[in-house]
């Protein structure tokens, strides 16, 4: 068992850790150090996936990443693995192979959302009209180059 596979059983989260579960807590997962990045996406093939208008992202590295039990993949035309719960139907993370040393977890999972300062929005030509964005972030058409 890895390091961050055993904070799974720890009854009080450490500073530098989020954790986080599915609507029925099924999977309980533990995020271990700061965020890479946290990011809207506005996307369709998020707004169909979690049937929401957009997704805030969670960006890790992998190995930053524990879930127990493992849970069930869904993997789209555009190769992406999006993982769920097969209980209550959560979104819990999605991965490209295009971005290999990353995952990322669904905001909406974990314990304390408001810890999270989200850094972009992407996907934004997709946005729904409806949605009015009142803040200042960065706000990309498409997936960022960068
Ligand atoms: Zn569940
Ligand atoms: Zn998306």
């Amino acid at each position: 068992m890895n390091p961050i596979e055993s904070n799974l059983n720890f009854a009080v989260a450490s500073k530098n850790q989020m954790k986080g579960k599915c609507f029925c807590g099924k999977h309980r997962f533990v995020i271990s150090g700061e965020p890479y990045r946290v990011v809207h996406c506005h996307c369709k093939n998020c707004q169909r996936s979690v049937g929401a208008a957009f997704v805030t992202w969670i960006v890790i590295k992998r190995n930053q990443y524990a879930i127990k039990p493992e849970a069930k993949r869904h993997q789209a035309s555009n190769q992406a693995i999006r993982t769920f719960c097969d209980t209550c139907g959560s979104s819990l993370t999605y991965a490209h192979p295009e971005r290999a040393d990353y995952l990322d977890i669904t905001a909406g999972t974990i314990n304390h959302p408001n810890s999270l300062k989200p850094d972009w929005h992407i996907w934004g030509k997709r946005k729904v009209e409806w949605i009015k964005l009142h803040d200042d972030l960065p706000f990309y058409e498409q997936f960022p180059d960068n």
